[in-house]
């Protein structure tokens, strides 16, 4: 049996005894000491289990995390987000965000994994390694481990393929006959799995394999086979004809957020509008009250690839070739974190997205938004490259090092459209998700990589400040601000398209000075000589455009007073930093 669930209400009460009996004097142990939750990644959590360990990780460390309900699905489960930040170094809200979330594909699970490994890997390791001590105290992180909570329960309570209970559970009428959910999979031989249906036919496109009669394969076209492929398990249920055509739900949440987004006639599964579902809504809500968000990760599944937008090709003017030239970067050094796994554009190299979450997420917000998609079948590496064919190597791989447990045998089935049917296959954890002994590795990588990204959210500091006397009591201030990481504190998108906020940059006397700004300005400004006494708020500098990647800006005032001033540099998305000085000549550098 794959280990879905916990089963840990007979060990609590044998550790209660043991507890009990050794010390029968003390008050017990606490249930939620700091520090002490301990989650295994060598399986998957449904959803109240996931619920479960997100519960335990805030109050194991509830210094540094916050978990809040943000809103529910369609059966009403909680939207689980969990807050990293530590209040000690400042607000969430003034810090540089990463925004982080999975499995808005019910069937697409190990995401949420990855989110748990995330919130537990920093909290386990904050104060012992400079590195994650460091992204903790400078960058909030928002974390949902899923998007689709109805998805998930399904996916994991009832009996699915590896790629059914992809969509959310909003009864849906996908053939257009008036009724909502009423023909979808059936396990008919019912073991747990909803498999695939083999029908014996002396004019089938498949035969069975000699070598081993698991194998179906294609004959040649000029060929007869023996087998005709049925789909998966199912009866018509509605009796009109068709089998497995009006399942549970029957749509696709990433298709639903505005950027780009298109109806239904045009693009499967859309939903009436964008943010039309309860989960997607929620979701927008929250990221549009946090414009500290500077990048995204949303982890998908499968097939081993890092993924940027555009989703549609008339979305490519959308991505300035600066921006891009940041997306390659963190993506190339992506492709050597998480080997086999391709950096990939969304329209070019794979298919066409309109309205998906990160087109949303890069091309409305402009926020750097990447999506991984977890899991290849590479990573099924058994023997030497070429030695097999794939299926056969699969089936080795599935015999040898996962002893069989995914496969679900043949079997003879009275089916009532179609007469003696097999029915049997490859279960739903066999090909979209890791082998559990691999989950623990896929999720420190791909983890390794979404804090890499993390750690290219801008990184502002004062590089330069110098104070010079023009004339008696008369000082030319400059400074410089320098961003050390890949990502811009204004994407080029956002410049471009005027999204958010102008980055800002003050001068203002404290302790008792009497600074008072005469004119400023960038060092464009300087240079065009456009700096003029007639500006109303001096001391406010606007900067269009922000800190590039790997950049710098230079600032100047002219200013008259004498005593201690503060420069302040605040951005949306890069932060506020601070820097004290005075008018008093600094050291020629
Ligand atoms: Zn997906």
């Amino acid at each position: 049996m794959v280990d879905r669930q916990v089963h840990c209400s007979r060990c609590f009460v044998i550790l209660a005894a043991a507890l009990f009996l050794a010390l029968p004097s003390c008050t017990l142990a606490q249930p939620h000491r700091a520090g002490t939750v301990d989650l295994r990644f060598d399986r998957f959590y449904n959803y109240a289990e996931m619920t479960q360990a997100l519960k335990d990780l805030a109050a194991s460390y509830p210094d540094h995390l916050t978990l809040e309900s943000i809103g529910h699905s369609s059966e009403g489960r909680d939207m689980w987000m969990m807050t990293i930040n530590n209040a000690k170094t400042g607000s969430d809200r003034d810090k540089p965000a990463m925004y982080i979330d999975a499995n808005v594909h019910g069937n697409e699970v190990q995401g949420s994994e990855v989110c748990l490994y995330t919130i537990s890997f920093l909290m386990k390791n904050y104060g012992h390694i400079a590195k994650i001590t460091e992204l903790v105290d400078t960058r909030a992180f928002y974390v949902l481990p899923s998007v689709n909570p109805d998805g998930r329960s399904h996916w994991f309570d009832n009996p699915n393929t590896s790629s059914s209970s992809r969509t959310g559970k909003k009864p849906t009428d996908n053939d257009y006959d008036g009724l909502y959910d009423e023909d979808g999979y059936d396990d008919l031989d019912g073991d747990g799995w909803i498999t695939s249906m083999w029908q014996p036919d002396p004019n089938g496109r498949y035969r069975r394999s000699n070598k081993d009669p698991r194998i179906f394969k294609r004959v040649p076209r000029n060929e007869k086979g023996d087998y005709t492929r049925l789909g998966s398990e199912g009866i018509d249920n509605d009796g009109d004809g068709r089998i497995n055509e009006d399942g549970p739900g029957g749509y696709d949440m990433n298709r639903n957020w505005p950027s780009g987004w298109r109806p239904n006639y045009v693009q499967y599964g859309a939903g009436e509008y964008p943010f039309s579902y309860p989960e997607t809504a929620c979701i927008g809500e929250f990221i549009l009250d946090h414009p500290n968000i500077a990048a995204v990760q949303s982890y998908h599944n499968a097939g081993g690839m890092i993924l940027r937008g555009p989703g549609a090709e008339d979305r490519e003017d959308y991505y300035p070739r600066s921006d891009v030239a940041v997306y390659n970067e963190i993506a190339k050094t992506g492709e050597r974190i998480l080997p086999n796994y391709r950096s990939m554009t969304i329209w070019e190299d794979l298919y066409t997205v309109h309205g998906g979450f990160v087109n949303w997420t890069s091309e409305g917000l402009g926020i750097f938004s990447f999506t991984n998609e977890l899991w290849t079948r590479a990573q099924y590496y058994y023997g030497k490259e070429g030695d097999w064919p794939r299926e056969e190597q699969r089936l080795k791989f599935g015999d040898l090092l996962q002893f069989g447990e995914l496969w679900v045998s043949l079997k003879p089935y009275n089916h009532p459209t179609h007469g003696e049917v097999l029915i049997g296959g490859w279960n739903q954890y066999a090909s979209r998700v890791p082998p559990t002994f691999m989950l623990e590795e896929l999720c420190h990588r791909n983890f390794a990589f979404t804090m890499y990204h993390a750690d290219q959210m801008p990184q502002l500091s004062f590089s330069r400040v110098q104070v010079k006397a023009l004339d008696a009591g008369v000082w030319e201030v400059t400074a410089e601000v320098t961003n050390t990481a890949a990502i811009p504190s204004i994407s080029a998108i956002a410049a471009a398209r005027k999204i958010g906020a102008r980055d800002k940059m003050s001068l203002s006397a404290t302790d008792g000075g009497t600074a008072r700004v005469l004119t400023s300005g960038t060092l464009s400004d300087w240079l065009s000589r456009s700096m003029t006494l007639t500006e109303r708020q001096p001391e406010h500098i606007w900067v269009e455009g922000g800190v590039a990647s790997h950049g710098q800006r230079f600032f100047r005032w002219i200013v008259e007073g004498a005593g201690p001033l503060e420069l302040e540099y605040k951005s949306q998305k890069g932060g506020t930093i601070r820097k004290a000085a005075a008018l008093e000549p600094t050291e020629p550098e």
